[in-house]
C-alpha cells in the first residue's frame, strides 16, 4: 500500500487510511490502460520508444508495479494495444515481462522460431488493420531451440512442417564461419537474425493489407533480438 500512496501523490489522512479520491488515483500513470483515444495518438516512433522505455525499466529491475486486475477491469469492454510483437514461444521470451507492458499493451504472435505464416500474418491485420496497433515487432533470440532444429533437420511429428519455414534462414547464411551445426553458435545466431529479417520482409511481401499500411506510414516494422543470457533487447534499423 505504500507504493500506492507514493505513487498517487495524495498523502494518507490518519495511518492505514487512504481517501476515496486517492484510491482511485491509487494507479503510477504508467499503469494507464490504453483507450482507442490514446492508441490513435500513438505514432510508429512514439511506439517503439515506449517498448524501448519499458525494456529499460525491466533491465534496471525498475519494472512498474500496477494493480492488473484494475487493467482487467479498465479493459473488459474493449482493447486497443499499441503494438504487436511476434515472438518464439521459448520460455525465456516472455514479451510483455521484457518489454515491461501489461494488460491491454501489446498483441503478441508466438510460434516456434518466431516465422511468419499466413495464420500470423492475418492476425498482425488483425492487430493493426482492425484493432490500431501502430507498431509491429519481430523478435527473435539467441539459442533458439527452433533454429537449432531447423538447422540440424529434426523431424519430428508436426515439427518437421514447423521448422520448415526456419529453413529458408538456413540456407540464407552461407558464410557459416564452421560447420553448418547446432553445435556452431555464431552460425545458429546469424540464422536466428536472418530469420527475423526474412520475416519482416515476408510481412511487406505477403500482406497487401501490411505493406499499404508501411507505405502509408500508419505503420512501421522493427526487428530486434533478445539475449538469453542477458535479458537484452536490440533493436536494429527499421526494415
Ligand atoms: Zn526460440
Amino acid at each position: 500500500m505504500l507504493t500506492r500512496r507514493l505513487f498517487c501523490g495524495c498523502l494518507p489522512l490518519a495511518a492505514g487510511f487512504i481517501s476515496s479520491e486517492c484510491a482511485a488515483q491509487a494507479q503510477p500513470p504508467a499503469c494507464e490502460v490504453f483507450t482507442k483515444s490514446r492508441q490513435q495518438a500513438e505514432t510508429t516512433e512514439t511506439a517503439l520508444a515506449r517498448l524501448r522505455e519499458g525494456h529499460a525499466r525491466f533491465l534496471a529491475g525498475k519494472t512498474v508495479n500496477c494493480d492488473l486486475l484494475a487493467q482487467v477491469k479498465a479493459t473488459a469492454h474493449g482493447q486497443a494495444p499499441f503494438a504487436v510483437v511476434v515472438s518464439c514461444i521459448d520460455s525465456r521470451v516472455p514479451v510483455e515481462i521484457v518489454f515491461d507492458q501489461r494488460i491491454g499493451d501489446v498483441f503478441v504472435a508466438r510460434v516456434a522460431g518466431n516465422f511468419v505464416n499466413t495464420d500470423i500474418i492475418g492476425s498482425l491485420e488483425f492487430a493493426t488493420k482492425v484493432a490500431g496497433a501502430k507498431l509491429i515487432v519481430v523478435l527473435g533470440h539467441s539459442e533458439c531451440g527452433a533454429v537449432k532444429g531447423a538447422i540440424d533437420d529434426v523431424r519430428l511429428g508436426n515439427l518437421t512442417a514447423t521448422l520448415a519455414h526456419i529453413k529458408p534462414a538456413v540456407k540464407a547464411v552461407t558464410a557459416a564461419g564452421g560447420p553448418r551445426s547446432s553445435k556452431n553458435g555464431g552460425f545458429v545466431q546469424a540464422v536466428a537474425e536472418e530469420n527475423v529479417r526474412l520475416a519482416a520482409r515476408q510481412l511487406v511481401r505477403r500482406s497487401a493489407v501490411i505493406s499499404e499500411m508501411v507505405r502509408k506510414g500508419e505503420i512501421g516494422i522493427a526487428t530486434a533480438m533478445h539475449d538469453i543470457a542477458t535479458g537484452q533487447v536490440s533493436f536494429a534499423a527499421q526494415a
